[in-house]
């Protein structure tokens, strides 16, 4: 098929989905022609909205051109405007940042930095047979930001980070915008942010990105779990649990408890990020199939058909409770090893997420302080430059 064809049905379909809302963001999908950034795969592939891995080691993706919905909510929250001088950290394809040299203009710059020399010239390449051979395209580790070229009005990550290091702030004009996935305790969440010290969050969407490598590395916060081939479950901090033990228990079968109070949507829109930031000594961890909307149906209806696998697991040394949906509807919580505690605990917190009306992620607010104090809030999260400071406001 026509790859305009295809790329007119791609930007239909973000536009319905609204991941792609604002006319600038739709008209750089509708003309940065995506299949030549992937040529080894069918135009088709390249147009469906998936990511696409580039590069795979011991099984793990430690590349992948982003998938285009989550690159059309991460522009929209980037909110570039004519004239930015832009810095992405993470080239991979080159994709994104053709997207971000359409949506600057010629006024403005675009700077990307990759550590993967082969991605670097194969970026390079891509970016020159689709017309934007104006990107810079640099080797290198972005945990250092870009000072030649810095400052920017707008930082964006298209790969994951556990911390906000300080280039990534100080590299930013005053105004500017930065937006990354950043891990929380365990779940990663695209925020964007404004300001310096601290920086506070504009907006944040759930995202799912391969991690930061290089002198600021991410060990991969992916687990394999022989109880279920093709699914792994992404996880806050490896080192805190016994993988095996973890991959023994969850082979056993669970006990149920329903909890009548929770609906499926509460899982995604909310309740995860919460018990992710209230349930400090566990860790929440979320399964991954292929990271797409269509993956996470499968994966329901193995869910409906088998009720023994859960979507959102909350993992402890000895014991682990999973989220579980029956008939699509019902929610429940099956549990694995001796988790009386862990079940008593996340009850808790959920009853204090609905005793505040079921907080969505929207009125989520996250605050990052290097040298300041956070103030009173509902959870903090230490990293090593900067404390998390979030804050759930009324609907
Ligand atoms: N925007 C890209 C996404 C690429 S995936 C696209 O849509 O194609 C993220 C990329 O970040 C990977 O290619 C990975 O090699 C790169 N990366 C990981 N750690 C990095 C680091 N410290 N500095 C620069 N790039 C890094």
């Amino acid at each position: 098929m026509d790859p305009d064809e295809l790329r007119r049905a791609l930007v239909e379909r973000l536009i319905a989905l609204r991941a792609a809302r604002s006319p600038a963001v739709v008209r750089a999908l509708s003309s940065v022609p995506r299949h030549l950034f992937l040529p080894e795969i069918p135009a088709e592939l390249a147009y469906a909205d998936r990511p696409i891995a580039l590069v795979i080691e011991d099984g793990v993706t430690i590349s992948s051109a982003s998938q285009p919905s989550m690159i059309a909510e991460m522009l929209e929250q980037l909110g570039v405007r004519r004239g930015d001088r832009v810095l992405e950290i993470g080239t991979g394809s080159g994709y994104t940042a053709a997207l971000l040299a359409h949506l600057c203009g010629t006024d403005g710059s675009v700077v990307t930095i990759e550590l993967d020399p082969l991605l670097v010239e194969r970026a390079r390449r891509a970016l020159r047979t689709a017309g934007f051979d104006r990107v810079r395209v640099l080797l290198g580790d972005g945990a250092g930001g870009v000072p030649d070229y810095a400052p920017f009005d707008r930082i964006i990550l298209t790969v994951a980070a556990d911390d906000i290091l300080e280039p990534w702030r100080t590299q930013l004009v005053s105004g500017g915008r930065l937006v990354l996935p950043l891990t929380l305790r365990a779940l990663q969440e695209s925020i964007a942010f404004e300001g310096s010290d601290p920086l506070y969050s504009v907006s944040i969407v759930g995202a799912s990105f391969v991690t930061l490598r290089g002198a600021r590395a991410v060990a991969p916060h992916e687990v394999d779990l022989e109880s279920t081939p093709g699914i792994r479950l992404r996880v806050g901090d490896p080192a805190r649990l016994d993988v095996a033990a973890l991959s023994q228990y969850l082979k056993a079968e669970p006990a149920f408890v329903e909890l009548g109070e929770i609906q499926i949507d509460d899982l995604w829109s909310g309740l995860d990020v919460w018990l992710d930031a209230h349930l400090e000594d566990a860790g929440v961890a979320t399964a991954i199939g292929g990271g797409t909307a269509a993956c996470v149906d499968e994966w329901l209806s193995v869910v409906d058909d088998e009720p023994r696998y859960a979507t959102t697991f909350v993992l402890c040394r000895e014991s682990a409770i999973g989220f579980f949906v029956r008939n699509r509807r019902r929610v429940g919580i099956a549990s694995y090893g001796d988790a009386a505690g862990l079940i008593d605990r996340a009850r808790a917190a959920i009853a204090r997420w609905i005793e505040r009306g079921k907080p969505p992620n929207s009125v989520l607010k996250v605050s990052a302080h290097a040298r300041t104090s956070p103030p009173p809030v509902d959870a903090l999260i230490t990293k090593p430059s900067v404390t998390l400071a979030l804050r759930w406001t009324r609907r």
